[in-house]
């Protein structure tokens, strides 16, 4: 843009509608509503450029043009505002710049007085922000316009207030509705530790008066959790939304968003270095190999996530979208069991300062029915004022689980199986063991164990079983047992113990990997009358 800019390509640009108000939500933190807009003006240029304020409004401030460029930007925003309020949209009221000049211009009130009339609005809707400089002045033709302005029903704003020396001295002598502090200068409360004291001691003064107070320039979550805290809810600035123009804010109207809605998903809570986006914290927060989060226990029992890195959503499969809902009440999402779990783990961090550890179960992670098992390590970080915050990093182990849960089923099937055989093996009289060929080590099965009296493991097989009369025929026993290491399988009847019952004795022999006899399965049962 080229300075100074001449008259006519001021007036040229006015005329050719090129000064659009922008509007900016005011919000009221508590409620979440949005309780007004400020209009600030831009000037489009031809080349679809969009120019702010600070590039003209002060030189037309000095060159006398900004009454004109004032008086059209109030007339297309009261336009708007009449417009939406047909459509059953409209807000409670919009605030417009006035520049300190203009109250030099006789005819101001009249002019924001059939302005008002014009587009069938009331005096009320209409709020004239007005900077704190201009009261500094304090001329009394500034005092008693003011004084006019008010009597016919505008509220007045006192703007920028905290940015002059003499806010606290004008307060008392000045006509005013509704106190605007700047609230930018709060991102240097780590600094500079006064700022937090300062704002706090501004908003408890104008309470004492009797007059609300506005935050302007609230850009973190941060700033609003503390303005909040100290009894400024209603705010405007970048964190809830940036100006936009009168067909977004339209829209933005139209869909009924608050203040919440209006929110980044991803909330900071600033008073941790975890919340810097900076910080060394943040970085291996961010590029941590696991899944990790941010989590806050509050007040009321609810343990939200305030922040979750990349990996954590790539590990439960889920997107960052999907899983809002669960975001601030994540212990619902968890099995009755170990959601207790999980709150023990996080109450004991917070009481020993240590790391602890839980598994937990989300029967539905991703809403349609996927169970998830998460290995959680918790460190406590903080305690804020209504809230404390842990450090969780998890671990997917949702495979070791099922594969153990297998296993267990696997093991469960076996003993039963076992119940059923050894049930079995005592109906019919039946001895089994296995014979290792190589190491000569027999495995005998339960009944040999509790009737014959043998070990579990018995080495230099057939010598204990020979002496131990168990195969009272003990050289052909031998014999036997040669050929079954030579590999042939085995079919005869023996007398077995020292009551020398005949038992008919089965050895099926194995071959292992290398082909050569590796071990055998041994039976006993009692032979019938026609096999003796
Ligand atoms: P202001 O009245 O103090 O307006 C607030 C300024 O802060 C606006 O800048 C707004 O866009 C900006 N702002 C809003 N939220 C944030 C935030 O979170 N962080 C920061 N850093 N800034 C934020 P803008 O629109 O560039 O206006 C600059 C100034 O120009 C205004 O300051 C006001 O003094 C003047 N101005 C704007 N529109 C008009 C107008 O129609 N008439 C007159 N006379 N002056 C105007
Ligand atoms: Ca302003
Ligand atoms: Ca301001």
């Amino acid at each position: 843009m080229l300075h100074p800019i001449s008259d006519s390509v001021a007036s040229n640009a006015l005329s050719s509608g090129a000064f659009v108000p922008f509007f900016q939500p005011q919000y009221n933190f508590e409620t979440g509503a949005m309780t007004g807009a400020e209009v600030l003006v831009r000037w489009l240029m031809d080349d679809g450029k969009v120019v702010s304020p600070g590039e003209f409004v002060p030189e037309f401030e000095k060159n006398g043009f900004i009454y004109e460029m004032d008086k059209s930007i109030w007339d297309k925003a009261c336009a708007c505002l009449s417009g939406w309020r047909k459509e059953g949209i409209g807000i409670d009221h919009i605030s417009v710049n006035v520049s300190r000049v203009d109250f030099y211009h006789a005819d101001l009130s009249d002019r924001l007085d059939s302005i008002i009339r014009k587009y069938g609005l009331k005096h009320s809707d209409l709020h004239l922000e007005v900077t704190e400089s201009a009261f500094a002045e304090n001329t009394e033709q500034f005092i008693t316009v003011l004084e006019r302005l008010r009597e016919m029903g505008f509220a007045i704003e006192m703007d920028d207030f905290g940015s002059g020396y003499s806010s606290f001295c004008t307060l008392k002598d000045i006509p005013l509705d509704i106190i605007k502090m700047d609230s930018a200068f709060l991102s240097y409360n780590d600094r500079y530790k006064r700022c937090g004291k300062i704002v706090t001691a501004v908003v408890r003064l104008a309470h004492a008066i009797d007059i609300p107070v506005i935050a302007e320039g609230v850009e973190t979550k941060s700033q609003s959790d503390f303005l909040k805290t100290i009894g400024c809810r209603f705010m405007q600035g970048y964190y809830f939304s940036r100006p936009m123009d009168a067909e977004c804010f339209g829209r933005l109207l139209r869909s009924g968003k608050d203040a919440f809605d209006a929110l980044p998903s991803e909330k900071d809570t600033g008073s941790l270095d975890f919340f810097d986006i900076n910080s060394q914290s943040t970085l291996i927060f961010n590029s941590y190999v696991g899944g990790a989060a941010i989590l806050s226990l509050d007040s009321d029992g609810k343990v939200s996530a305030l922040r979750m890195n990349d990996k954590f959503f790539e590990m439960i499969g889920v997107d960052r979208k999907s899983y809002a809902d669960r975001q601030y009440d994540i212990i619902n999402g968890f099995s009755r069991e170990t959601a207790d779990a999980f709150l023990n783990a996080m109450a004991e961090s917070e009481r020993t300062g240590k790391e602890t550890s839980c598994i937990t179960c989300s029967e539905n992670i991703d809403g349609k029915g996927r169970v998830f098992w998460g290995f959680n390590r918790l460190r406590f970080l903080t305690r804020k004022v209504q809230s404390s915050i842990f450090y969780l990093s998890v671990e997917d182990i949702t495979d070791k689980i099922r594969l153990r849960e297998s296993n267990m089923h696997l093991i469960d099937e076996i003993r039963e199986r076992e119940d059923l055989f050894k049930h079995a093996a005592e109906q019919i009289d039946l001895y089994f063991w296995k014979y290792d060929i190589r190491t000569k080590e027999m495995h005998p099965c339960f009944r040999c164990q509790k009737v014959l009296g043998l070990p579990k493991l018995v080495t230099n097989y057939p010598e204990p079983a020979i002496e131990m009369c168990i195969f009272p025929e003990g050289k052909k026993y031998r014999q036997i047992m040669e050929k079954v290491d030579r590999g042939e399988n085995v079919d005869i009847v023996l007398p077995l113990t020292n009551a020398r019952i005949p038992y008919r004795i089965r050895y099926d022999v194995r071959m292992g990997d290398d082909g050569t006899p590796a071990f055998a399965y041994g039976t006993a049962i009692p032979a019938k009358e026609s096999e003796l």
